[in-house]
């Protein structure tokens, strides 16, 4: 569950972390109220999406008119696709320094990863391309945490001000706790400041939520709300389904994921176009089926539908009656293939003949068989 740049910040706030205080608006009369608070301020779009600043999202006004003027243009401009609705309005810094300090999970080590570099404010990625050597790594044994020593030894080769490397500390030392305290895959503060009053501050905040961790931290749900970016993924979480929005128009309904992931590729290799990644799971309820493909129905782009069901402990029987009671219950506006193998695959086949469900033997079977369907619709 991605953060945003406002929420991030409130609990690195709430690890201690020098984070400015700043105020959300969704209106350009809502930013000018608190500039006219706060004097000179940065408006910064709130988005999942990093590169703000370069793509106009990231605006400094010096009075509550300027800030108003500046709020009306980044409020509903894109940025990447996502519509930007809120704004975080802060003091704006006095900018001597920028270093870049984040924990990521890297799954090579399987290990956290504190990296630091003095080449801050610009994206990292592209810090990584060009100057690989200016990025600082340390794993971070997940029995001891990060060290203090560890912390100085990785700023001093980092090369960052010497001056400064009590409070510099103390930030990737909060830093790593908050990403233990609410079960993130990433901590980022890009930039951490350094302003010309000599201030250590958190400018920036990258925050991801390991979605299976989310449980344990109730006061994280109202974020939960604003992590979709579009309806669709709204809907599947909701609906507790694991789906992921691909952009075509055969859409895939499978149990288990790597035989939906299998479905795709054959889909694709056939000269098909799938419309998205669905894995119902384990189990054969109806309920679940109906869920599914009413997830899937509800992109307009679907013109047919493959299942492909495999009979394990779950029998084919019973998915395919799943399946008749879910297209009793609603309407199926899409010709759809289903291939049932495995425990009781003849006994699901014969019950899905002469249904609405046209069962196929294999995978590139269903693959052909719902392109030539789509065609005939048309
Ligand atoms: P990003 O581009 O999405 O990563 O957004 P950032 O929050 O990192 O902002 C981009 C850049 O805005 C920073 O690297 C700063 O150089 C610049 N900037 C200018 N003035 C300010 C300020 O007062 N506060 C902050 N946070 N950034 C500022
Ligand atoms: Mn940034």
């Amino acid at each position: 569950m991605k953060l945003h740049e406002h929420q991030g910040k409130e609990l690195f706030r709430a690890a201690g972390l020098p984070v400015p205080p700043g105020e959300v608006a969704s209106t350009p009369d809502g930013v000018a109220a608190i500039a006219d608070r706060l004097g000179r301020v940065v408006i910064k779009a709130q988005v999942h999406i990093g590169g703000r600043g370069k793509a106009g999202g990231v605006k400094v006004a010096a009075t509550a008119r300027e800030a108003r003027e500046l709020a009306a243009r980044i409020l509903g401009m894109e940025i990447k696709g996502l519509v930007v609705r809120k704004v975080l309005v802060e003091p704006a810094l006095a900018i001597a320094t920028e270093y870049y300090a984040g924990i990521v999970n890297d799954r090579t080590s399987k290990r956290f990863v504190l990296m630091l570099s003095a080449m801050g404010g610009v994206d990292i990625e592209e810090v990584a391309r060009s100057y690989p050597d200016a990025i600082v790594r340390v794993e971070i044994d997940p029995a001891f945490g990060l060290h203090d020593f560890e912390i100085r030894q990785a700023m001093l080769r980092a090369g960052f001000d010497q001056a400064r490397l009590r409070a510099l500390g103390s930030v990737i030392k909060g830093l790593y706790q908050a990403l233990v305290r609410y079960d993130c895959l990433l901590a980022e503060v890009n930039p951490l400041v350094i302003t010309q009053e000599g201030n250590v501050v958190v400018a920036d905040a990258k925050v991801d939520i390991d979605d299976n961790a989310v449980f344990r931290h109730p006061e994280l749900l109202p974020y939960r709300d604003d992590s979709f970016d579009n309806p669709m993924d709204r809907l599947a979480s909701e609906q507790g389904l694991t789906y992921v929005h691909l952009g075509g128009d055969v859409g895939v309904i499978g149990n288990g994921a790597g035989l939906v992931m299998n479905t795709l590729d054959v889909v694709t290799a056939n000269g098909g176009k799938p419309a998205n990644f669905l894995d119902i799971g384990g189990g054969a309820q109806a309920s679940v089926v109906a869920k599914a493909v009413t997830m899937v129905l509800s992109d307009p782009e679907v013109k047919g539908i493959i299942f492909n069901v495999f009979g394990g402990i779950t029998r084919c029987d019973e998915v395919a009656r799943g399946m008749l009671q879910a297209a009793r219950e609603m309407n199926l506006r899409v010709p759809a293939v289903v291939r049932l193998a495995g425990t009781e695959e003849t006994a699901g086949r014969a019950l899905l003949n002469g249904s609405e469900f046209v069962p196929v033997a294999s995978v590139q079977e269903a693959a052909l068989t719902i392109q030539e369907l789509i065609r005939k619709c048309q």
